[in-house]
């Protein structure tokens, strides 16, 4: 089963909406394998958003990301890292489409609520970045042949 990495902003903490917004991930069927709070540092946000790091808005998203802990949760499932990804949304709240948490949660390209990893390789890397292997938990899920058929798993 594959993992991803997501990230509850900011912007989700200081409104409220951890709760709501991980139990959409939980009723999809993802199994959450890993979960804490978390103040990001500097280092840390460099590393997480090097790609960003020549834009102007650097400094920005970096405050923003300080403004409050964080909640970071790895989620599990069958092509989890797509399945995430979908279900957050276009980067920009006011164009992403509505039924994605940012489409539904969000208007503004910064304050997006979630990040989620964008592809199997960087996932792999972002979920090491925030867990310990002793913080990630393997577990049995109870109803799997509720939630997959024989062959998908
Ligand atoms: P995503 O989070 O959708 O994968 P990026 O990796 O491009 O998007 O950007 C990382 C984060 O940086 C975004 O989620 C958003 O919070 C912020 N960001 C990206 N582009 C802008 C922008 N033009 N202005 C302000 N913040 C931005």
């Amino acid at each position: 089963m594959e993992r991803t990495l997501v990230i509850f902003k900011p912007s989700a903490v200081a409104r409220g909406l951890v709760g709501e917004v991980l139990s959409r991930f939980e009723r999809k069927g993802l199994q959450i394998v890993g979960l804490k709070m978390s103040q990001l540092s500097d280092e840390i946000l460099n590393e997480h958003y090097a790609h960003l790091a020549g834009k102007p808005f650097f400094g920005e998203i970096k405050a923003s990301m300080q403004a409050t802990p964080v909640i970071l949760c790895c989620l599990q499932g069958k092509e989890a890292v797509q399945v995430v990804r979908n279900m957050t949304g276009a980067t920009n709240g006011r164009v992403a489409e509505a039924g994605t948490v940012r489409g539904d949660y969000s208007v503004s390209t910064q304050e997006n609520i979630v990040h989620s990893s964008d592809s199997v390789e960087t996932a792999k890397v972002e979920v090491a970045r925030f867990f310990r292997s002793d913080e990630l938990f393997e577990y049995k899920h109870p109803f799997t042949q509720f939630f997959y058929a024989s062959d998908e798993i």
